[in-house]
């Protein structure tokens, strides 16, 4: 069950993948996976119904017992296997990335590199997890205490980074001994199916991965939840899709890791050295064309470098190409879909309306594909929509700051807390303000934090529990104790 891709003519699973095995659907339907860059179809992938999806939990299910009696070495070697495979497919990776998500293949490199990681990071955690043995205080009983997996898990991740998003949650939960259920975006299946494929390749055994491709999220996820077999959801996506299903762990008291929504302030204070902020702002604007939950989305800049700073940003932001993301030297590609870029828009042209100025971009470019320009916006009323909703596209919205207090209230005036950016050459200051922002994450002079060494998270509505990190294994172990008298 494998198709040819258009413009690649890669061959790419498009079935689902349950209990080892590829199917089709129980429904016999079958959905589209579109080109951002043209929005035309490039593959059909089998859309999967409630059938395949308790097929699939039990196949997790039935799966979990010997899959956690396998030895630590044995897991970690299969996800060090698994890694390398991912860096040997770095080109069909990247070019299966590029042709569903538009993102430039630079890009859909270094995010193969990124996703890869998580891999091998967990690899070495998979033989690191350890108990703790003491004593009760009067000396009668020793205490053991041991990780257990919690069990089958339920993965759900976004469009914007296939790979990346998958490999942060399928690394950690075979690392710790945990089966999983894995249903990718719709919009792009095509890069979980490529990746089930390496999982073979690398000796994880029959039911441990599942992956169910589906235009039906809330149905299929929905019969996770309420299986009773499943012991943890992960979930990276929208903080509105969060809640829902924080509410469908409540009947089953299910453990739940969520990453949701981000607002994240971009922080240039008046001694900024103002090349290295720039060059900041445009990682943490232009990574994933701004569709990054990390994305900097509100750019706070010291009235006396505001300007300054908007102009050099807008020169650079302005001069990078943007095309489909395959074309030679494209650094910015098309946005997910039609939805999305109108969203982008609405944005921009309230701003503008509130009396922002349009450094460089502003309107949307001609069809055919979803290209936005980089877009730089100076003077933004704090009042302008963009301020409480996440853009999610190549705008960089600036707003002018007086004082310290200030800049840190309009900064946590936000429901979401995933991180801030801040740009200061005094280092008291610059710890200063990192501790007064409401998030889980500070980039401090840089505009970069994702990393699979680092506990990846946020606070507020921005969700709960880390991804990656020395912490990140423990979102899929229980602590169990055993109490043992001295005789
Ligand atoms: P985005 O806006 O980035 O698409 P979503 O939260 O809508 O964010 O989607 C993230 C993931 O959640 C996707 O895999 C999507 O299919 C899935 N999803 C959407 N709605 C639901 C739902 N009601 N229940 C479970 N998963 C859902």
């Amino acid at each position: 069950m494998t198709t040819s891709l258009t413009r690649t003519g890669l061959d790419t699973p498009t079935g689902l993948f349950i209990g080892g095995a590829w199917r089709a659907s129980n429904s016999g339907k079958t959905f589209d996976v579109l080109d951002p860059a043209t929005g035309e179809v490039i593959a059909t992938v089998e859309d999967g119904d409630v059938a395949d999806a308790r097929a699939a939990m039990a196949a997790a299910a039935s799966a979990q017992d010997s899959w956690a009696q396998t030895a630590p070495r044995e897991r970690s070697v299969i996800l060090r296997r698994a890694f390398e495979l991912i860096i040997e497919r770095t080109e069909e990776l990247a070019s299966i990335i590029t042709a569903e998500m538009g993102k430039p293949l630079a890009d859909a490199r270094g995010e193969v590199a990124y996703g890869a990681e998580f891999f091998r990071w967990f690899s070495e955690e998979a033989v690191r997890i350890s108990g703790d043995h003491t004593l009760t205080g009067d000396g009668k009983n020793r205490i053991i205490v041991t990780r257990a997996p919690v069990g089958p898990c339920i993965l759900v991740t976004p469009w914007n980074f296939p790979l990346a998003m998958g490999t942060r949650k399928i690394g950690p939960a075979l690392a710790a001994g945990c089966t999983v259920v894995f249903k990718p975006a719709e919009q792009t299946p095509l890069t979980a199916l490529a990746l089930a494929d390496i999982l073979v390749e690398a000796g994880v055994p029959d039911g441990v991965v599942n992956v169910v491709p589906t235009t039906n999220a809330a149905e299929v996820v929905g019969s996770w939840m309420a299986s009773g077999s499943a012991r943890k959801i992960s979930f990276t996506g929208s903080t509105e899709v969060g809640k829902i299903l924080l509410a469908q762990a409540a009947p089953t008291v299910m453990r739940t890791s969520m990453e949701l929504g981000g607002n994240a302030p971009f922080i240039v204070a008046e001694d900024a050295d103002v090349d290295r902020a720039v060059d900041g702002a445009m990682v943490a604007k232009m990574r994933n064309m701004g569709e990054a939950c990390t994305a900097a989305n509100r750019f706070f800049v010291h009235r006396s470098v505001a300007d300054e700073f908007a102009d050099r940003l807008a020169a650079r932001m302005g001069s990078l190409k943007v095309g489909a993301g395959d074309g030679d030297g494209v650094e910015v590609g098309p946005l997910i879909d039609g939805e999305g870029r109108a969203k982008v828009q609405r944005l921009v042209d309230d701003a503008l309306l509130r009396g922002a100025r349009a450094v460089v971009g502003g309107t949307e470019a001609p069809g055919p594909g979803y290209f936005y320009p980089p877009t730089v916006l100076d003077g933004v009323d704090p009042a302008s929509d963009l301020m409480s909703t996440e853009i999610f596209g190549p705008v960089a919205a600036v707003i002018p700051f007086d004082t310290e207090d200030e800049v840190i209230a309009l900064a946590n005036d936000t429901e979401w807390g995933l991180v801030g950016y801040v740009f200061t050459q005094d280092i008291d200051r610059a710890l200063r303000m990192g501790e007064r922002l409401e998030v889980g994450m500070v980039g401090l002079n840089t505009g970069l934090v994702s990393n699979p060494a680092a506990p990846f998270g946020g606070v507020k509505q921005s969700g709960l529990g880390r991804e990656g990190g020395k912490v990140g294994i423990d979102e899929f172990l229980e602590y169990k104790y055993f109490a043992v008298p001295r005789s």
